[in-house]
């Protein structure tokens, strides 16, 4: 079955903040054989990278890496904002277009040396993906890909997280 994945994006302009183009996923994601479809695509293109987990920033994150991680057979880490995760926890700052943020993840979310898949709905500047990259680091995770469903190809993101996890490769399925 091949889907048009990307006319079931809804392009909203100047949401949250005038300027931006919001790319709303909420439209694919209601349509079950699509989203279905999908998954499966992101699936295969990464189960050659073996991940043993994979991480996710709230909340869009979660959208898309707890479905890939059900339908690998592997785990599920939820990187969240600070004061939401009840067990002890890592956490970095990063910086925001309009300032810093905070994200945080449980401190025994998996062992040292495990190979760590990053997912999230959609590659921007690459902020949100570098602090979960960083998150993976600091407790030791080897990062062995990164996945979205969108990539915005004209603010730098590959290139900002190709920094960080070179040469694990990063995969998308759909691009603006
Ligand atoms: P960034 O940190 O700049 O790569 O932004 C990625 C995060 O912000 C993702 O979690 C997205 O959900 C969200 N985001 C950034 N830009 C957009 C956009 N134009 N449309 C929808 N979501 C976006």
């Amino acid at each position: 079955m091949d889907f048009d994945f990307k006319r079931l994006i809804r392009v909203i302009p100047d949401f949250p903040q005038p300027g931006i183009l919001f790319k709303d996923i909420t439209t694919l994601l209601k349509d079950g054989r699509a989203f279905r479809a999908a998954i499966d695509a992101l699936v295969e293109a990464v189960r050659p990278l073996r991940p043993e987990v994979i991480v996710g920033p709230e909340a869009r994150g979660f959208a898309i890496g707890a479905p890939i991680a059900y339908a690998l057979g592997v785990g599920f880490v939820p990187v969240r904002k600070p004061g939401k995760l009840p067990a002890e926890t890592v956490s970095v700052t990063y910086e925001k277009e309009y300032g810093p943020d905070d994200l945080a993840v449980h401190r025994d979310a998996f062992p040292p040396g495990t190979r760590v898949l990053v997912a999230d709905d959609l590659l921007a500047t690459g902020g949100t993906i570098g602090a979960t990259v960083e998150l993976v680091h600091r407790l030791d995770g080897e990062v062995v890909g990164a996945v979205f469903l969108i990539e915005l190809t004209y603010l730098g993101g590959r290139a900002a997280l190709e920094q960080k996890i070179a040469p694990a490769p990063i995969v998308t399925l759909i691009r603006f």
